[in-house]
């Protein structure tokens, strides 16, 4: 059992003489720490949809992550994953996706691929993820990473993605993981009658966690919570230095 396991590594004493020691494979530990933060970061602070929780235990996030780095893979912040980007922390991930409310079958835009492990994770809930990076090597690294797991179902794009994919709208949901200073007209434009769009707007060091659905009525926007993000650049973006 997992959980009645000693330490890795640690020396065990038998009455009867034997002495052995617990070496515990690496893929055994990255198990165990993926299901404490599905459990103490995620499922205790409130993101309950069990298909959600589902996905964050089946994504190996520490294939997403650089080398020297992947024994805080499953830590409770964001990760430099190089570029000076960042991978966010996963309740940030999990809230986010959870406030998608995915189906199935519904075709999702993800904005800002950086490690892929996002686009990994909506791969697991929909039926096909649209992802764009505005940075080649982030672009690169992140379509190698998914395509190792087998994530066939996510489409990786190099470019721009405050002007969306216009050729595959309209989408179902659309998640924007950096910071916007506003809601780019392109992708309410981009967004399919009952759709549900995230995005994270406001200054450069903090933004508010926005919402948006459209039914027939309109678009309407809640406010979700208080976040830090690194910049959208782009032409409805920030300027790029
Ligand atoms: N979702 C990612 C984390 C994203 S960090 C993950 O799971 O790892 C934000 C990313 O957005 C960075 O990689 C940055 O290069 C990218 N980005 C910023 N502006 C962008 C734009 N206009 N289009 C596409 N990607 C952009």
């Amino acid at each position: 059992m997992l959980r009645n396991s000693p330490e890795s590594g640690t020396r065990q004493f038998e009455p009867n003489g034997f002495e052995w020691i617990y070496m515990e494979t690496s893929g055994r530990r990255y198990q165990r720490l993926c299901e404490s933060m599905v459990r103490n970061q995620i499922e205790a602070r409130g993101v309950n949809d069990p298909r959600v929780l589902a996905a964050m235990r089946n994504v190996p996030r520490h294939e997403f992550v650089n080398e020297s780095l992947i024994d805080q893979a499953y830590s409770d912040h964001p990760l430099p994953i190089g570029e000076q980007q960042t991978i966010s922390q996963p309740y940030i991930v999990a809230l986010m996706t959870e406030a998608l409310q995915l189906n199935p079958d519904d075709r999702v835009l993800e904005i800002g691929s950086g490690s892929g492990y996002q686009a990994a994770i909506l791969a697991e809930l929909a039926y096909r993820v649209y992802t764009i990076e505005r940075n080649r090597t982030l672009y690169e690294k992140a379509r190698q990473a998914l395509e190792k797991l087998g994530y066939y179902n996510v489409v990786c794009r190099y470019g721009d993605g405050t002007l969306g994919w216009k050729e595959e709208s309209p989408f179902d949901a659309i998640m924007v993981t950096a910071g916007a200073p506003d809601i780019p007209k392109p992708l309410v434009e981009q967004l399919g009658m009952g759709g549900r769009m995230v995005i994270p707007v406001g200054s450069s060091d903090s933004q508010m966690l926005v919402k948006l659905f459209r039914d027939e009525k309109g678009i309407h926007r809640m406010e979700l919570g208080g976040c830090r993000f690194v910049k959208l650049i782009g032409q409805r973006g920030w300027r790029g230095e």
